[in-house]
């Protein structure tokens, strides 16, 4: 199916968050829909906001904010702004196949590192590499973290949860250019499948290779099953793996795995990083240092 794409205008670029438990109070989506077709994205549901379903009109009706960077400067020039941490992919990833073509990301990163914005990244894409010069000269004057997502080391299993989005090696490079460039990368190992990625070997396979590769952090995450997601991730897993669809239905009786399953998970990537010696991790900004952090 071809991907459709629809340049909007955007009012505002940044959208707030108001959780205290989150190390940044903006979001911000240079795209809407996202082309990487995760079957699990929790993030679908967005896209009926818009007018659109959740589908495959979020996987290939894509909206691209074309005025995001001129957005962007008025909003980081607001005196109230003061340098508070923007997480850039909120929603949808920001490098996901559209930015080759607009390149909406990258402007509004010329704009976050003029005014030396602190910020977080978050992809699935090792597109991001096409910006290392400007991210590595971000990291010498802000706070900078860039977090990839790693599922799976078993290229066969990442083609089916995430088909079209950078291959393991290309973002486990990906993690090792933005790493040797000076840039704080973290994992977000999420979500973990179980019966398919929670073993043993897979999550040590997957702790020690973006160790070797140079992250700096890891957070772990087990599927979860939330609205909209729960038919969609069923409705996957009897059409690819059917064999784990009476397990998926025993362990998922509400929209999370039981805590017992979850705890001996979490037991098993802490022990793992323990072994690849990943040390305590402090987030570049936390909300009640934002204030104090000034240009330069
Ligand atoms: S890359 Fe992220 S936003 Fe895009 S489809 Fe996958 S989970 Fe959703």
């Amino acid at each position: 199916m071809s991907v459709h794409y629809q340049p909007v205008k955007c009012k505002s670029f940044l959208h707030h968050f108001d959780k205290k438990f989150l190390p940044f109070s903006w979001g911000a989506n240079p795209y809407r829909g996202c082309e990487h077709s995760c079957p699990y994205c929790f993030a679908r549901y967005t896209h009926e906001y818009l007018g659109y379903d959740s589908g495959t009109e979020f996987d290939n009706n894509i909206l691209v904010k074309v005025n995001a960077a001129e957005v962007l400067e008025k909003e980081l020039s607001r005196p109230r702004m003061k340098h508070e941490a923007v997480n850039l992919g909120s929603v949808c990833d920001p490098y996901q196949p559209a930015e080759h073509k607009f390149e909406i990301t990258r402007e509004v990163l010329k704009v976050f590192a003029k005014h030396k914005n602190p910020l977080f990244i978050g992809t699935k894409s090792n597109l991001i590499l096409r910006d290392l010069n400007l991210l590595s000269e971000m990291a010498k004057s802000t706070a900078l973290l860039v977090n990839v997502t790693r599922t799976t080391l078993d290229e066969n299993i990442r083609r089916k949860i995430e088909p079209r989005a950078a291959t393991t090696e290309e973002r486990l490079e990906a993690v090792k250019q933005l790493s040797d460039a000076g840039i704080t990368v973290g994992i977000l190992f999420v979500p973990i499948f179980p019966y398919l990625t929670d073993d043993s070997e897979s999550i040590n396979g997957v702790i020690k290779a973006v160790s070797d590769a140079g992250a700096k952090n890891i957070v772990p995450g087990v599927l979860d099953l939330r609205a909209s997601c729960r038919n969609r991730v069923l409705s996957f897993i009897e059409g690819i793996f059917p064999e784990l669809l009476p397990k998926y239905i025993a362990l998922y009786k509400t929209a999370y795995a039981p805590n017992e399953y979850t705890s001996k998970i979490y037991r098993a990537v802490e022990t793992a990083q323990r072994q690849c010696g990943f040390k305590t991790f402090e987030t570049p900004v936390h909300r009640e240092e934002q204030q104090h952090l000034t240009c330069g």
